[in-house]
């Protein structure tokens, strides 16, 4: 996993106008800091963005997600750390095919260090520290984890070209007559995530190797798996094109392209599988035979890297994130201080119920400027002498609804089951 960052400006054409406009608006570096959900500092570095506590929580709540749709489809988590010897890295290979986006290594003693471009050897070393038996396979191993670029062209205040990258990534041990089941198992897993971001990936795409040296040779496992991955794609009835010079140096893989608004194309998802590092770490599984069997390795990644992805969430969403993503997603709004009492109360019921909530009073402006003020907000609770009386309020939807007045907690459940859903539906009840 590890050429998620490359960008393709594949579309120019479509830069009209208006795109232009509207990329403008919604560049992720302009609403980033706007909405405070994260920012750069020269001091710090560029492409070493910081996450203010918005966006922070905005990062968790994605993070959480992907972890418990791992968790259902029976991946288990690890943690393993960001830096590794050298060694490491020449037995992956990375140390030959990519060295050049990797930082420097470190001198530490006798030894060389350095920060890891990617998290499989990690996880192939995890692999290898323990006896497996074929009844164990296919063995799913999880990590939301960090990896280093050494990335020249670092935009300032950008979250597509960092140095530090969060990767959500896994790899899955398993036998040949498994990779099949298990690459379309994790493109289903892509599906249902975009569905729940609100994301339309722009294509799929089978990627193999191009001409040039940095690939790793032999060609009859670069057939091999190109052969299972298209058959995947086609098992999938997915609309795909294949396109030559994009492979991992590894092994071929299957991206799921997004485009941002300019229609500049990056790649989020990717499903590959690899032969080769199984072979370099010497893996192995004890088969029903009692024999050992070298494993088959498939790499994949939901979202990507969670800085791309956010990036492209707040670009395709404008900052009006699903409500399961807002960082605030109820806003409550007394009419005047005597209402106050209640809004705190609704406040604490959301914070019990695992939502984000908070009052906006009198003393932030009229009720009009606090309602604009929230308007990336998803739903907006205004309590009046009206409303007090019996803990009601008067909901507002993001989209411009205006439901009539119900029980706060009424409101506070159905936003939870929405939410707890993750839709992007604002409200799926009577009007
Ligand atoms: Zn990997």
């Amino acid at each position: 996993m590890n050429d998620n960052s490359t960008d393709h400006h594949s579309n120019h054409n479509s830069n009209s106008d208006d795109s232009q406009e509207r990329s403008d608006r919604h560049d992720h570096r302009r609403l980033g800091r706007e909405l405070d959900l994260f920012d750069t500092d020269p001091l710090i570095g560029a492409g070493l963005p910081y996450w203010l506590p918005d966006g922070a929580t905005v990062r968790h709540t994605l993070e959480e997600y992907i972890r418990g749709e791992e968790r259902r489809a029976g991946y288990r988590h690890v943690y393993s750390p960001v830096l590794g010897k050298r060694e490491l890295y020449e037995i992956s290979g990375h140390w030959s095919h990519y060295s050049e986006d990797m930082f420097p290594p470190m001198e530490l003693g006798s030894e060389q260090v350095v920060l890891r471009p990617s998290l499989c050897p990690h996880h192939a070393v995890i692999y290898r520290s323990r006896s497996h038996s074929y009844r164990e396979l296919p063995l799913r191993m999880a990590e939301l984890g960090g990896m280093y670029r050494s990335e020249l062209s670092g935009v300032l205040g950008g979250l597509t070209r960092v140095r530090a990258i969060q990767l959500n990534d896994a790899h899955i041990f398993c036998t040949l007559d498994q990779v099949a089941d298990e690459a379309g198992a994790a493109l289903e897993m892509i599906r249902r995530a975009y569905e729940a971001l609100g994301i339309d990936p722009v294509r799929y795409r089978l990627s193999l190797p191009g001409p040039g040296g940095k690939y790793v040779a032999a060609p009859e496992l670069w057939r091999r798996s190109t052969a299972l991955l298209t058959e995947v794609l086609d098992r999938s009835g997915l609309p795909y094109e294949a396109a030559e010079g994009e492979a991992a140096f590894y092994g071929p893989k299957i991206d799921v392209q997004v485009a941002d608004g300019a229609g500049r194309e990056s790649t989020l998802s990717t499903v590959q599988v690899d032969f080769h590092q199984p072979e370099r770490f010497g893996l192995h599984y004890i088969g029903a035979d009692g024999g050992k069997h070298r494993p088959v390795m498939v790499h994949r990644s939901i979202i990507g890297s969670v800085e791309r992805a956010v990036a492209h969430l707040v670009e395709q969403h404008g900052g009006a994130f699903p409500p399961w993503l807002a960082p605030t997603q109820l806003v409550i709004l007394p009419i005047s201080d005597a209402e106050l009492p209640n809004a705190v109360s609704l406040a604490r019921r959301c914070a019990d119920r695992g939502l984000r909530a908070e009052v906006a009073g009198p003393e932030s402006g009229s009720l009009g400027a606090r309602i604009r003020e929230s308007r990336l907000v998803p739903y907006q609770a205004v309590i009046g002498a009206k409303e007090a009386v019996d803990d009601r309020v008067a909901l507002r939807l993001r989209d411009g609804r205006r439901l009539e007045p119900r029980p706060a907690d009424e409101v506070v459940d159905r936003v939870a089951s929405l939410t707890g859903a993750h839709s992007t539906e604002l409200w799926d009840g009577p009007a």
